[in-house]
Parts: C-alpha cells; sequence; structure tokens
C-alpha cells in the first residue's frame, strides 16, 4: 500500500469517528439548513481528478488520532446527558431509529423542545439565541453562523420572504452584535474573537427559487434574479456597513467583525449561486478594504470544484475583489442525480481534495496576509483529520492577517469531541458553531428531517457506544 493511500486510509477513519452524533443531521432545504453526512464511503463509478495531497501536511497528520468523546461529555450538565441518552437510545439500530420516525411527528412540540432542540438548535427568538452564545462562549466557542430555519421546501407555507430578510437582520443586530461587542470590549487582543455569521441560503431568499438559479443569466428571469440579488444584498449591506463601522473603533482587527455566508445548493443550481457569489463579492470585498463582509462556499466533493475555484481566484485577482470561503465536502451525494458524473469517485478521494485545497487557500493567506485574493476561510467539517491539518498549517510562522482569517466551523450539537480537542487540548481560539434557530414547529420539521434522511445510517459512534460514552463520563464524574 502506497503512503498516499494509507494517508487516505486513515483520513477516512479518523473522519468517520469523528461526531457520535452526526447521523441527527444532514442536508436539506431550508433558509439556511444543516447538512451533514455520514455517507458510506463505497465506491462510485466517476471518473474524477484526484489532485495530489500535500505530503508534508499528510505525514504529521498520520500521528493525529481522534478525540474520545468522555472528556467532552464529562462537562455536560445532566439534562444535557439525558437528551444524548435518548438520542443513544433512538439510535441503538435501525428498528428503534425507524419506530422513532414515526412517532416523532406525533410527539408535542413542548416535549421535543425540552428533550433534544436545545442540542441541536439556538432557540425559537433573539434572546434564546444569545443565551445559547454566551453558553457556547463558556466552552470557548466565541461566536456563531446563524441560520434562521424557516422551512418551505414543498413551496406550501406561503412563506413571506420579507420576513425572513427582515428577522435575518434583526438577528444581526439583536444576536451577533451585542455577542461580539461585548468580548471585544474585554479581549487581550481583538483578533482572539471569531467573525460572526449569517448563513444566507439562496433557495430561500426567492419565489420558485430552482428556476431563479438555473435561469440566472436568462433575461426572461431577471426580475426574480434582481429580486434575489437584492434580498442577499440587504443582509450582506447591514453586516458590510457594521464592519466599516467597527474597523473605526478597532483598528487593529484584522478580520471581519461579521460575514455574510452564502451556502450551497445541489449541483445544477451551483452555476447560479457562482454567479450570486461574484456579484455579491464585487460589491462588498473590494480588494482594498483589508477584511471582507461576504464569503461563498464551495463543496470540494465535486470532482470540478478545486478548478473552479482556482477560476474565480484569477477572475477576482484580475477584476480587484476578494473572494471569501466556507470549504465543504458537500450535503447533497444521496439526491445528486449525476453524482458518478459531478462527485468524486470515492470518500478519498473527496478528503484528498478538501485537505489540498484548505492547505493551498490557508498557505496563501499565511504569505500574503490582507493582500490574499481568498480574503477569509472557514473549514467547516466535523473531520478531525482535516481540522487538524488547519490547526498544524496555522501553527506556522505567516501572517497574523492570514492567520485570524481561518476560522473553523462545526454544527452545534455535532462533532463536540472535536471542538472540544481542538479548543482544550491544541489551544483553538478561531472556532464557531453553525447555530439554527426558529420557530418551534420548523425546527421540529428540520430535525424529522435529519432523523428521516439518516434512517439508513446508524452510525457506530451513536446508539450503544453514545450509551458506554455517557455512562463512562458520569462514572468518571462521580469518582
Ligand atoms: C458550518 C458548516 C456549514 C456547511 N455548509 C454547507 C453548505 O453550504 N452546502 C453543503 O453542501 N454542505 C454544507 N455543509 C455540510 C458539509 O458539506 C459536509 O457534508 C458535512 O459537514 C460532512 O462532511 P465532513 O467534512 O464533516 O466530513 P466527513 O464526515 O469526513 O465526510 C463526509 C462527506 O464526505 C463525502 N463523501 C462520503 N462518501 C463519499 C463517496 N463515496 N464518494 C465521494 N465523496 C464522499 C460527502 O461529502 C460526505 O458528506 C456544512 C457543514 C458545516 C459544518
Amino acid at each position: 500500500m502506497s503512503l498516499r493511500t494509507r494517508v487516505s486510509l486513515k483520513a477516512v477513519r479518523l473522519g468517520y469517528a469523528s461526531t457520535s452524533l452526526r447521523s441527527m443531521m444532514y442536508g436539506s432545504t431550508v433558509l439556511s439548513r444543516t447538512y451533514v453526512s455520514q455517507t458510506p464511503s463505497q465506491n462510485n463509478t466517476a471518473v474524477g481528478t484526484m489532485p495530489v495531497m500535500n505530503m508534508r501536511s499528510s505525514s504529521s497528520l498520520e500521528e493525529d488520532q481522534p478525540p474520545s468523546s468522555v472528556n467532552y461529555l464529562k462537562t455536560l450538565s445532566k439534562k444535557e446527558l439525558f437528551s444524548l441518552g435518548m438520542i443513544g437510545c433512538v439510535t441503538l439500530n435501525k428498528f428503534t431509529l425507524d419506530l422513532a420516525i414515526k412517532v416523532f411527528p406525533f410527539v408535542p412540540v413542548f416535549l421535543i423542545k425540552w428533550l433534544i432542540s436545545a442540542l441541536y438548535c439556538g432557540g425559537d427568538n433573539p434572546k434564546e439565541v444569545r443565551e445559547c452564545g454566551e453558553n457556547l462562549q463558556k466552552r470557548g466557542i466565541s461566536n456563531m453562523m446563524l441560520s434562521l430555519t424557516i422551512e418551505d421546501s414543498e413551496g406550501v407555507k406561503n412563506i413571506d420572504i420579507n420576513y425572513i430578510v427582515k428577522e435575518t437582520i434583526k438577528s444581526v443586530h439583536e444576536v451577533l452584535k451585542p455577542n461580539l461587542l461585548k468580548q471585544l470590549e474585554t479581549a487581550v487582543d481583538v483578533n482572539d474573537v471569531a467573525p460572526g455569521y449569517i448563513a444566507l441560503k439562496p433557495s430561500a431568499l426567492v419565489a420558485n427559487p430552482s428556476e431563479v438559479l438555473l435561469n440566472f443569466k436568462n433575461e426572461a428571469w431577471m426580475a426574480q434574479r434582481e429580486e434575489l440579488i437584492n434580498n442577499c444584498s440587504a443582509v450582506t449591506q447591514v453586516i458590510y456597513d457594521l464592519n466599516q463601522e467597527l474597523l473605526k473603533k478597532y483598528p487593529s482587527r484584522q478580520a471581519p467583525f461579521f460575514v455574510a455566508t452564502i451556502d450551497a445548493e445541489k449541483y445544477d443550481l451551483q452555476m447560479g449561486v457562482y454567479e450570486l457569489q461574484r456579484i455579491l463579492f464585487e460589491k462588498f470585498n473590494p480588494q482594498s478594504s483589508p477584511i471582507v463582509s461576504c464569503i461563498g462556499t464551495w463543496q470540494l466533493y465535486l470532482t470540478d470544484s478545486a478548478q473552479e475555484l482556482q477560476t474565480e481566484y484569477e477572475r477576482a485577482k484580475k477584476e480587484g475583489y476578494k473572494l471569501g470561503l466556507k470549504l465543504v465536502r458537500g450535503a447533497y451525494i444521496h439526491s445528486e442525480p449525476n453524482r458518478d458524473a459531478i462527485i468524486q469517485p470515492t470518500k478519498e478521494a473527496s478528503d484528498v481534495n478538501y485537505n489540498n485545497v484548505i492547505t493551498t487557500v490557508i498557505e496563501d493567506l499565511l504569505a500574503k496576509g490582507s493582500k490574499s485574493t481568498y480574503g477569509h476561510l472557514v473549514v467547516a467539517s466535523h473531520n478531525y483529520h482535516s481540522q487538524m491539518l488547519a490547526t498544524k498549517l496555522l501553527e506556522e510562522k505567516g501572517s497574523a492577517a492570514g492567520k485570524h482569517n481561518v476560522v473553523l466551523g462545526q454544527l452545534l450539537g455535532m462533532a463536540d469531541n472535536v471542538t472540544y480537542d481542538l479548543i482544550t487540548n491544541h489551544g483553538v481560539k478561531n472556532i464557531i458553531k453553525y447555530v439554527p434557530w426558529g420557530p418551534p414547529l420548523e425546527t421540529k420539521d428540520y430535525l424529522l428531517r435529519r432523523l428521516q434522511e439518516n434512517g439508513d445510517a446508524v452510525r457506530a459512534d451513536n446508539g450503544l457506544p453514545l450509551l458506554k460514552s455517557i455512562a463512562k463520563s458520569i462514572f468518571a464524574k462521580s469518582a
């Protein structure tokens, strides 16, 4: 077995051990949804590109072991352990999971809220989400990527998009702003506090989103396209203005204070989303500004992703704006109709592409600092191997602005053992959680979908192993 193959296989094992709860959540169609996959690493038949992994990084990663959940679980309250125990019971086997999925719609909202919502959702309203932010701070997680979860995938709820835009802007003022300002006032170094993010899902910010994104350059759809751009711009403008205002007050800050984040969609919609991102980058990320206000998402399980990003990089450089990236592996592997044609042939290939691209971006940011065309990077992953790769690269010498513009991100309630390990054992400060929030009925739908989408994927790190870890942590606490 070649070194590269061994490294890749190890990466897969580490990645799959990274969280105990991952099978609860998955990609979905919400304003800003939660995306996690525990896809088995079987091959498909695609002929994909597989960039060669950086050997220096890969050999040092051989030493990284996935962290045990027990240390993290020891920090939880009895109530939280009870809720996690419920998840452990539900995911004991396929039968219990299927049963839970069937019963779930009949469970009253108040019970769902009491039992599990707090593990995965920030709350129903800004006050509760602020409290969630305060609790995260106690764990060493200085900020959040907020995602208003109002679902209407069937288009039956007649949701008022203006309301979504208004509520999203409200969450900047009433959640992200107080959360950040309080920390900046007392911070020894203002760069130690991660930015606050707003996740914007293009398909939730315009009526008939699929058609609008598919026809993004079609004259006949210009009015709807403008509406989508205006809705995203309305939120990003608020963020841009706050960034400029706060930069005057805190001139030593080298990273954005707030960031609008465009989420990635299914492949056929992505051409429209890339174009939307470009328009927002041009408007809100001028090369002349030391900080960006908008980032887009690239899904590195796509075979053309590295090339796509390279093309965007060259275009941005030529046209005088910065990119801003959230890098993910990609959430739609189960539902992409042309999976074999567009997605990497194996899990290992996705891992190699992901690690290769984050290495390239981080090295560029470290070398060029505020002059880097990449602008800002969120390493959005639960994969321990990838997060350790980023963390180790950031330990190397390089521009401080470069370092402060790389932030690690996981979903609330997911990969908490990874988050805990990065903070406790590796001194990581540049870390955030993706926090879905919204009306209880919406978040109930959202939690159910997470269960349904994972009905075939009871993971080895849920069920009994999770219950055992909880028992160990209770025993260790009382010992
Ligand atoms: C903060 C945050 C924001 C996110 N935003 C988005 C978003 O906007 N759009 C989006 O699509 N996703 C998004 N995601 C989800 C992301 O795409 C990943 O799917 C998810 O996090 C699981 O991957 P992982 O990196 O955690 O690692 P792992 O669990 O190590 O990897 C699992 C992933 O590997 C890939 N994979 C698995 N099997 C195969 C195979 N046989 N062949 C090829 N590839 C395979 C798939 O992408 C799968 O999801 C986000 C995640 C986070 C944490």
